[in-house]
């Protein structure tokens, strides 16, 4: 379909970046601008394929399944930093496993001795892993193929004439200012990434409420260790990233021998309910918010984007 409706998104994070590309290579004529390219938080993601604490169900059921086929299907090209890998999520308490997690491909509960020590119940499947940075760099390339700009620049009203008929808000936590949403809160993760001593599965703990997470998520030559999960913004703090190091390397000796490369922090934009919703203005322009993604971001990015491409279509 070929249409010379000009629509502007806001916000190059994964929500912004890949919602352009629907919109692109649908053959609309899309302008991405944002402060920061890539976005903040979504280069700090591990990132796994996993509908974590997100709402609402269905539609985070709906949105998440079509994100795990793409994926897929973008792991066939190593050069997306998509990879299927085989791994096991554990918890130290008897825990059911995630129901997201019964269909994956492989899916087996594992031997309590071929867990860590401390470890109880385990279970194994295969599920992408997205290497952020490649994966971002990989939806700009793409999106840029589709004919689509990007602007580096502040966007200070969602009402600016300026902008077009048409303004996608995939502005993640900056949503709390542009919408003056107060629904959006920051919850502050942070990441270790060192050099990779031959990992090849993902392991990753069930750590319920706790701020202190555990995962490790290796990717070619690096392996990202988490994490935290802290309601407030902030920096690096050293002591947290010193503590994931020493969680991790407890589950995963060989860690002791990684060199750190890198820390990276980001804060989710966590909602009550991830906001993918027109609004349609009395002078006949139209907003489509689609952020609040909180933990889930990269999980939900194609299904969320497919939506709204619908709605922009008048599909949904
Ligand atoms: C440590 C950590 C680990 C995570 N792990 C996972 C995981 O394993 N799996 C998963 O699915 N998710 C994970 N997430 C969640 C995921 O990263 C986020 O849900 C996702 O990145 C949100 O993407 P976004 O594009 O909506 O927001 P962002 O990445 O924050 O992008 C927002 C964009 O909007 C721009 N912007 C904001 N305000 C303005 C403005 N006024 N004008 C112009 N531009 C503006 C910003 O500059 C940026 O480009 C994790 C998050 C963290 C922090």
């Amino acid at each position: 379909m070929a249409t010379t409706e000009h629509i502007t998104v806001i916000g190059a994070g994964v929500s912004g970046l890949t919602t352009a590309v629907v919109l692109a290579e649908a053959g609309r004529r899309v302008q991405v601008i944002a402060e920061d390219i890539p976005g903040r938080t979504s280069l700090a993601a591990g990132a796994m394929w996993g509908p974590y604490l997100v709402e609402p169900k269905d539609k985070v059921d709906q949105w998440s399944r079509y994100s795990l086929e793409v994926f897929r299907k973008l792991a066939t090209d190593p050069a997306t930093g998509v990879r299927i890998t085989n791994g096991i999520e554990a918890s130290r308490h008897a825990d059911a496993p995630p129901d997201w997690a019964t269909t994956l491909p492989g899916f087996q509960p594992c031997k309590p001795d071929r867990l860590p020590p401390g470890f109880t119940t385990g279970y194994r499947f295969e599920v992408p892993l997205i290497d952020m940075p490649v994966y971002l760099d990989y939806l700009q390339t793409r999106l840029l193929s589709a004919g689509a700009t990007l602007t580096q620049a502040t966007v200070t009203d969602l009402d600016d004439p300026t902008l077009g008929p048409t303004v996608v808000n995939c502005t993640g936590l900056g949503a709390r200012h542009l919408a003056a949403d107060t629904n959006l809160h920051p919850i502050r993760g942070q990441h270790v990434v060192v050099t990779n001593p031959g990992i090849t599965e993902f392991f990753s703990e069930d750590t319920g409420t706790s701020p202190d997470l555990l995962c490790i998520y290796p990717h070619s030559d690096t392996v990202v260790l988490g994490g935290t999960a802290i309601t407030d913004c902030g920096d690096l703090d050293p002591e947290a990233a010193a503590a994931i190091l020493d969680r991790c390397t407890a589950v995963e000796p060989r860690l002791a021998a990684a060199k750190v490369l890198a820390h990276r922090i980001g804060a989710r934009p966590t909602r009550s309910r991830v906001r993918v919703e027109p609004i349609h203005r009395p002078d006949g322009r139209t907003t489509l918010h689609n952020y609040g993604h909180g933990g889930a971001g990269v999980t939900l990015s194609w299904g969320c984007a497919r939506e709204v491409e619908a709605l922009v279509s008048g599909q949904a």
